[in-house]
């Protein structure tokens, strides 16, 4: 059996920088037309230099493959409107990130009162630059994106013009949240329709599957799973994959983060088909939404993926992916561009 996705696009993409940018990229770029890349570097990209010289590097990483780096600016509240829009040619959104909540975010912001934050979304909103935010609160691990909800509306009400992305979302709380606000929109995960606490800590840890946000409950990840298999129209996929060396996982002190970017695309085919979603729900969730959702054109590529079991390696360039030597039941047959 054979399907074929238009356009994939992956709404919430780390590809790191330096040796591991160079190793990972291309696994992204072979099989996605696009996407939104996170600017949570040391130093994070908070300048249009920054963001130019971080996509030249991806491009060189990318080589030949056919792709768009969507580039995104890390959030400051300092940022203002002649500066924005100044950047805006460069960047597709901006990314905000609480202080210290996850990778390389501690120049972050700490505070959430809306009137220090207005100068500069109120300027994102009048440039129509979207906000794609991690919304986690500094509290209690399991508790900390349904004590954000309560930000995300007040952000949405403050700026009704701005689109704001809630990312990764992982908790029913958000999926609730997302039909109260007109322009609250939101980004899944494959690995949090897949996975719940259970699978990260229930039985022996499982370090490769630690992420932030974590994995919640078996509740939260069903109503992730109902808005992603109907496609509703306000969220996206982006994987949040999040590559890190074998050792930083495999350590005393695990690094968060899930490596799905190579496997990605097969495992949704796998988890639509059980789920006997329809393949136009996943076109939608894979590119439909995102490209309505941002305005985006992405450049035409076709992947063929067929039902064949395919052995996923241990690792990639020393990153160990999500269901490492494990079969999954798809497998890219083709990819064309034009
Ligand atoms: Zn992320």
């Amino acid at each position: 059996m054979l399907l074929t996705l238009n356009a994939p696009l992956d709404m919430h993409l780390h590809l790191r920088d330096g040796e591991m940018l160079e190793n990972i990229a291309k696994e992204s770029a072979r099989t996605f037309s696009g996407a939104i890349i996170m600017p949570n570097l040391v130093p994070p990209v908070s300048s249009k230099a920054e963001v130019v010289a971080y996509k030249q590097r991806i491009m060189a990483a990318i080589g030949d493959e056919k792709f768009t780096p969507y580039m995104t600016l890390f959030f400051k509240p300092t940022y203002d409107k002649a500066f924005l829009a100044s950047v805006k040619e460069e960047i597709t959104a901006i990314k905000l990130y609480p202080a210290g909540i996850t990778t390389n975010s501690e120049g972050g912001v700490s505070g959430f009162d809306v009137e220090e934050l207005r100068p500069a979304l109120e300027a994102m909103s009048e440039l129509d630059i979207p906000l794609c935010v991690h919304g986690e609160t500094n509290g209690f691990v399991m508790d900390r994106e349904a004590e954000f909800v309560s930000i995300y509306e007040a952000l949405a009400c403050a700026f009704p013009k701005l689109k704001i992305i809630m990312e990764h979302i992982t908790t029913k709380a958000s999926v609730e949240a997302l039909d109260k606000f007109e322009n609250l929109y939101a980004t899944i995960t494959l690995h949090h329709l897949l996975i719940t606490l259970d699978d990260v800590a229930g039985g022996m840890l499982k370090p490769h599957l630690f992420c932030k946000p974590i994995a919640k409950r078996p509740e939260d990840r069903e109503a992730l799973l109902k808005v992603a298999l109907e496609a509703h129209p306000k969220v996206m996929f982006g994987s949040d994959s999040a590559p890190h060396p074998q050792h930083a996982k495999e350590s005393c002190g695990c690094a968060a983060g899930v490596f799905t970017a190579p496997i990605a695309l097969q495992v949704l085919a796998e988890l639509f088909e059980k789920e006997h979603a329809p393949l136009e729900n996943l076109q939608a969730f894979v590119s439909g939404n995102a490209q309505a959702i941002y305005g985006l054109t992405p450049l035409a590529k076709t992947v063929t993926l067929e039902k064949k079991s395919v052995h996923i390696p241990s690792n990639y360039k020393g990153v160990v992916p999500m269901y490492a030597g494990e079969e999954i039941a798809y497998s890219i047959k083709a990819i064309s561009i034009g």
